[in-house]
């Protein structure tokens, strides 16, 4: 981490996603639990959203991978093949006056950074979390918690590749929970002990790996600029040799500038053949791969892009955040990108007035058969633009005492608030298209025929 920060404050992100129904800490009513948080109502669906868009991004919209969900317990031989029952460990030291842990890495002088007491020995603390699977609770029982959701692919690399007839190179992609005893968490939801990652593992063929490297570098930095992320606060960082696992041939980080400083958003690695020599040792079946092109027989190497799915909510919510100026006030204002707002639209009737609720309720009802939508007739207009701004509501539809006469309503848009007023028989195609992308400024007067309605 640096010195340089974002302009954005880590506390208001907080207090917007309790106020708003993002995040809150978990078990509040009980005083909460460290490093715990639970997704409300918006945010479970931004995390949705940020799941999706990247699934669409490495799955769906690709024909050299494919998706699995494998299981959080796995057999405990496969964590020691991968290395994480001997060496995934943090160096840990404990102050003898008032009991706090640190990093021994991580502490800048050798006392405790809380009260100055005198520190233990550092002594390697393994960040598994360990279960016990079934009702006794002894050593030939222990499961683990996966710390990460690579090993449940390099386990089913056999089982994919045979059943879906996959040639090299091609690769497979999980979304799901990782479990890791974090000594030092904090910065909100940046680093927990529970938390989801996006992972891919990405088969070639030896010798052509830095050529992948390369390739998905470059292809995972863009995904986070093509949903908003800009780019001045977006950097790749390479891995010094003496930071680089023994293994890995190479690895970069793709680093945000949080609230707290430049740090790690997710990590793209060359690890060579190491994960699938691993398994092929101990689990004894042989994990190398027939190439028919050459009459060759090979272990594959494999590219690595490792991504969360917590961290990447709070980068795309911090670089959302931003203050303006609406009616002499100031608006707090998400500008989300459209596919990963939680409300798509907001439909709002001017006052409850009576004569209002049938046509506003026929126009929600209309509106939620095509996206994630809210209605919301309590308080003033104003106010509630300003809860759809800060929600990060890319469209709010108001029906008037007009709409009753001439069948129109108005669309009015979160980034610049123009609005525009077109009859209802066009608003779900221009709303699908404003979704798309397709901007008020460039085509004000869409007819539906225009969108394709
Ligand atoms: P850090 O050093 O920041 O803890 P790491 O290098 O250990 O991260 P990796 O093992 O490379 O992380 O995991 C890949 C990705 O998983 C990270 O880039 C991050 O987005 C996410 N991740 C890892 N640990 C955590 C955690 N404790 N909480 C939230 N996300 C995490």
């Amino acid at each position: 981490m640096s010195e340089e920060k974002s302009k954005v404050d880590m506390e208001k992100i907080v207090s917007l996603c309790k106020r708003r129904g993002f995040i809150f800490p978990s078990s509040e009513i009980y005083g909460g639990l460290s490093s715990c948080w639970d997704y409300g109502p918006l945010g479970v669906e931004l995390k949705r959203n940020v799941r999706n868009a990247w699934w669409r991004a490495v799955v769906q919209e690709r024909d050299d991978v494919v998706g699995i969900d494998a299981s959080i317990l796995m057999h405990p031989q496969a964590w020691v093949a991968s290395g994480h029952v001997e060496g995934f460990s943090d160096p840990l030291v404990e102050c003898k006056n008032c009991h706090l842990r640190w990093r021994a890495d991580q502490l800048s002088g050798d006392k405790c950074a809380e009260c100055g007491g005198e520190l233990t020995e550092p002594k390697m603390f393994n960040l598994m979390f360990k279960t016990f699977m079934g009702p006794v609770e002894d050593d030939a029982n222990i499961v683990y918690l996966r710390p990460e959701t690579a090993q449940g692919i390099f386990v089913n690399f056999e089982n994919v590749r045979s059943a879906m007839r996959k040639k090299l190179p091609f690769g497979i992609a999980q979304i799901g929970k990782s479990f890791r005893n974090e000594i030092t968490t904090g910065n909100f939801i940046f680093r927990t002990r529970e938390f989801e990652q996006m992972e891919i593992e990405y088969f070639v063929k030896p010798g052509t790996d830095d050529e992948w490297f390369d390739y998905w570098v470059k292809e995972r930095f863009n995904w986070y600029l093509n949903l908003g992320i800009k780019k001045e606060v977006l950097r790749l960082r390479q891995h010094g040799k003496e930071e680089l696992a023994h293994y890995a041939k190479d690895c970069y980080d793709i680093e945000y500038l949080f609230p707290m400083g430049w740090s790690e958003l997710e990590g793209v690695a060359n690890r060579g053949d190491f994960d699938l020599t691993q398994h092929a040792k101990h689990s004894g079946k042989g994990l190398d791969y027939f190439d028919e092109e050459t009459n060759e027989r090979y272990v594959p190497y494999v590219i690595e892009p490792s991504a969360g799915v917590d961290r990447s909510v709070l980068a795309f919510l911090v670089d959302a955040y931003d203050e303006d100026v609406a009616e002499g006030e100031t608006r707090v204002v998400l500008r989300l990108h459209r596919d990963l707002a939680p409300i798509k639209v907001a439909v709002l009737p001017l006052s409850r007035n009576e004569k209002l609720v049938p046509l506003a309720r026929e126009v929600y009802t209309e509106v939620r058969r095509h996206f994630m939508a809210q209605y919301d007739d309590a308080q003033s207009i104003g106010r509630r633009y300003r809860r759809q701004d800060e929600a990060g509501t890319p469209f709010c539809v108001t029906i008037d005492f007009q709409s009753l006469e001439d069948k129109q309503v108005t669309i009015r848009e979160r980034d610049g608030m123009a609005q525009i007023r077109l009859p209802l028989k066009d608003m779900v195609a221009t709303l699908q298209a404003k979704l798309r992308g397709e901007t008020f400024a460039t085509q004000p007067t869409w007819s539906a025929k225009a969108v394709g309605a």
